[in-house]
């Protein structure tokens, strides 16, 4: 374990972590559940593919920010936002928090902010900025969304707060094969592409809201592939599968509102792709077998809610000035960008050495667990942690809070490739992690997963300590 003074805060505070312990108890939840449209005006430049030359042409399909408000009889809580978008920056996930807090006494650890990683959404502040190169007026456009989304993920809080109202949970797990794992090895190492070889997750976990008469109110459900069903040459807003998937449980059960969570799909894609049919077929078969699993026989999940997040920092392979001078000479104008940061960050004396990355656990009574990590976390993250936590109903969701750049196991890292090395540079950071990424990350899912009551298994072999942390 890390000394505790090497973690970075949050924000400016000391280490977030909140758990609150109760004895089980058999009553119901309340539960509330809101949307709303976040959908950009058009035209707005997407975000996802560097090869895009041009702003918007378009909504396909509406994009929406939603909340499931879960609070337990004791008052412990948590807000699950989902949104379709390519990912939330830090600096919207700071802002929405401390106003959800100040407004609504939700605290830190009981928020989780996701994306649904389409590729068919808007730019989202500064997150993966080295694609563009904004005009005077493209910047502002942007700095507006930006501050209406703010203001849009708070007000769904808030929404999903007011409309509590007992309820029952229920957790259950189907299962789709469209996602493959992308990362082809070649000769000249791996490209992404299609690797029937990969690893994969298929598991669909679906989380299931009923009101006092059973009727349906919300399903949560998750995957672990990238929103990529369609290329950088589609100009039209839109959710790819997820958005599409999500709309058609909508359909199929009125009044209820469908939420989808990314998983660990950072080397994942849709398989095939290119194409709104292809979008169709994934999404249907998604919502298909959500539908199914909400008609099965679901193990109920029970009080209390634990929550704890806890934020650590991922250092970088060391870098010098002397890489950047030379990059920034490179005729690849997304290089030149990613140089151009780093030297203006030499010249500032602040070149960058590690990434704060939040871990958070969320546990409803012994039934389920949702681990919400931030980054593009590949694959092998959820295999893990499904290998290490045997028995233990897990969502293990990636792109929440801050998706700053791929998180690549150590396989990954020492395999190169895009999610170990190139996507860096469209991220705007320095370089590869450091060889310790997946070490220092699963000593923080220690730390949470503690805080939330779960056992590490002896294989994992870390003793997590709670006496550094604050508990509430
Ligand atoms: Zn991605």
């Amino acid at each position: 374990m890390k000394p505790r003074e090497t973690r970075v805060p949050w924000r400016a505070g000391a280490l977030v972590l909140l758990s609150t312990c109760s004895p089980l108890l058999a009553a119901d939840f309340q539960a509330g559940v809101a949307r709303v449209k976040i959908t950009p005006p058009t035209p707005s430049w997407m975000s996802g593919y560097a090869a895009r030359t041009h702003p918007s042409e378009g909504v396909e399909q509406e994009l929406w920010a939603k909340a499931l408000a879960v609070r337990d009889p004791r008052g412990h809580q948590v807000v699950l936002v989902t949104t379709d978008l390519i990912g939330l920056p830090r600096s919207i996930s700071d802002e929405v928090a401390a106003r959800v807090q100040a407004q609504f006494r939700v605290e830190r650890p009981q928020l989780v902010l996701s994306a649904s990683h389409t590729h068919c959404g808007p730019a989202v502040r500064k997150n993966l900025a080295v694609l563009y190169d904004f005009s005077e007026d493209d910047r502002r456009r942007v700095d507006t969304y930006g501050a209406e989304l703010v203001d849009r993920l708070v007000e769904v809080v808030g929404r999903a707060l007011q409309d509590l109202a007992p309820a029952r949970l229920w957790v259950g797990h189907g299962a789709v094969g469209f996602a493959v794992n992308r990362r082809e090895p070649t000769p000249e190492g791996v490209k992404i592409g299609v690797n029937p070889k990969g690893p994969v997750d298929h598991d669909v976990p679906v989380l299931k809201v009923t009101g006092k008469d059973g009727s349906l109110r919300a399903v949560l459900f998750g995957y672990a592939c990238h929103n990529t069903t369609l290329g950088g040459d589609f100009y039209r807003i839109g959710g790819d599968y997820a958005g599409y998937a999500q709309a058609e449980l909508e359909k199929a059960h009125p009044g209820a509102t469908a939420l989808f969570m990314m998983l660990c799909g950072g080397d994942q894609n849709p398989n095939p792709r290119g194409t709104l049919d292809l979008v169709a077929r994934h999404g249907r078969a998604l919502a298909g077998e959500v539908g199914r699993v909400l008609g099965t026989a679901l193990l109920p999940v029970r009080p209390p809610i634990r929550t704890a997040l806890e934020v650590v920092p991922l250092d970088f392979a060391p870098h010098t000035r002397a890489v950047f001078e030379q990059e920034v000479t490179s005729e690849d104008r997304f290089r030149q960008r990613r140089a151009r940061l780093m030297l203006a960050a030499y010249d500032a004396g602040q070149p960058p050495r590690q990434t704060p990355y939040p871990v958070q656990a969320v546990r409803f009574g012994r039934d389920l667990t949702l681990l919400a990590l931030g980054g593009e976390p590949v694959v092998d993250y959820a295999l893990r942690l499904k290998r290490e936590l045997p028995g233990e109903n897990l969502i293990v969701a990636g792109y929440c809070h801050d998706v700053m750049c791929y998180i690549p196991s150590r396989r990954v890292l020492q395999e190169g490739g895009y999610e170990a090395v190139d996507n860096m540079i469209y991220y705007g950071q320095p370089g590869p992690f450091a060889e310790a990424v997946e070490k220092t990350i699963f000593a923080a899912v220690r730390h949470v997963t503690g805080a939330v009551g779960l056992r590490a298994s002896p294989a994992s072999g870390a003793n997590a300590t709670g006496s550094s942390r604050s508990r509430r």
